[in-house]
């Protein structure tokens, strides 16, 4: 990174979390464990396995919606260690002839966490994948869980010549040196798929022109083959972010240039730029929901409510603190979000009318 920006000048926010997080050998998943108590962060799937379970429900009710199909391609964006998979497996064997139609399809650039993955669906036949077009065709349920807020963004800063790019670069000589942000000299092009909201000077918007082209490629696909998707991230149907990226390291923030592929970095989701990326490829668009209400509507309580009841003091104090971060407001509940994607057919289990309809081409 430090080489390519002394050869070429400064990049953008975009190319520097590309390159700090998905650098083949140098990158944050090519050589660390991101997830779980020993690594950087927890997800929903590794906070409890009830997030996966409740997954699995609602693909199995998607799948019975949309005529049983059988084979059925069942997709996930950025599995991390598989614990989300392989928690959703063990529900969808509840509902009868849904885990015999699946074909297991896992998105995962990281080589480390394709290991960890195939460690974890031992005895399960998995197909990887760089990248969502390479699944054959079919009726498809994917889901992905925080993989979207890796993807990289663009940052643009309101100035009075426009919207200008801001930019990583390099200040001081030698061993020295140090990443420091500046602005671009030019107005971005990228402007143009920002919505002409007023802006003060100063105001700080993201854009990723790398998630709308993944909600863009899923759309296409439930569009012409048919099947749900279900996206679960942080984030708002928001006009202007503002600045949200952040690192993180140990469970703890951490300084965003200090050390590029020590640290987790993400930005908020900007649903509402996913929604009409994939009502314009073709699919319909339901919600966001937040997360708690979502988990409630397809019946946490009662599912931990089971648990609790043959749960030792230890396990019921673990069930009780899930449940309160997977739902509470304060914690994942109002932040986390829930799109569903469909193509022809009725709304997935638990929406009823699309918040964007599929535009007719
Ligand atoms: N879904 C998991 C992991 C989230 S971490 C969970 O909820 O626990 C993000 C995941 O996305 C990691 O598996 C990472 O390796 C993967 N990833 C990040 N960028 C990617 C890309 N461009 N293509 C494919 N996978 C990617």
């Amino acid at each position: 990174m430090i080489e390519e920006i002394r050869r070429a000048g400064p990049i953008s926010t975009a190319r520097f979390m590309a390159l700090a997080l998905a650098h083949p050998t140098l990158g944050y998943y090519a050589r660390h464990d991101p997830l779980g108590a020993a690594g950087d962060f927890v997800t929903a799937p590794e906070i409890s396995q009830v997030f996966g379970e409740l997954v699995g429900l609602w693909l199995g009710r998607a799948w019975s919606d949309l005529g049983r199909p059988d084979p059925c391609r069942l997709v996930e964006l950025g599995p991390g260690r598989g614990t989300l998979m392989a928690d959703l497996l063990r529900a969808a064997a509840q509902v009868p002839g849904f885990r015999a139609s699946l074909r297991l399809h896992l998105v995962e650039t990281s080589e480390r966490l394709r290991g960890l993955q195939r460690a974890r669906l031992a005895g399960e036949t998995v197909h990887w994948h760089a990248v969502l077009d390479e699944v054959p065709p079919g009726p498809m349920l994917l889901v992905a869980n925080e993989f979207l807020d890796a993807l990289p963004v663009h940052q643009l800063v309101a100035t009075r010549q426009g919207w200008v790019e801001r930019l990583v670069g390099l200040a001081g000589t030698g061993a020295g040196s140090e990443l420091v942000l500046t602005l671009s000299e030019r107005p971005s092009d990228l402007a143009r798929q920002l919505p002409a909201s007023e802006k003060a000077l100063g105001q700080i918007a993201e854009v990723s022109p790398m998630r709308s082209e993944v909600a863009a490629a899923i759309g296409r696909r439930l569009a012409a083959d048919g099947g749900v998707a279900l996206l679960v991230d942080y984030g708002a149907w928001a006009d202007l972010t503002g600045d949200t990226l952040q690192a993180v390291r140990d469970h703890a923030p951490w300084p965003v240039l200090s050390t590029p592929g020590e640290a987790d970095l993400s930005s908020h989701v900007d649903f509402r730029a996913l929604a009409e990326a994939a009502r314009a490829a073709g699919a319909a668009v339901y919600g966001p929901v937040p997360q708690g209400p979502f988990l409630r509507a397809m019946g946490i309580d009662l599912r931990i409510a089971r648990l609790l009841e043959r749960a030792t003091p230890g396990q019921r104090r673990q069930l009780r603190a899930a449940l309160f971060r997977l739902t509470d407001g304060g914690a994942m509940g109002e932040l986390f979000k829930v799109l569903a994607l469909a193509g022809p057919g009725a709304p997935p289990p638990g929406f009823t009318a699309p918040t964007l309809a599929p535009e007719k081409p």
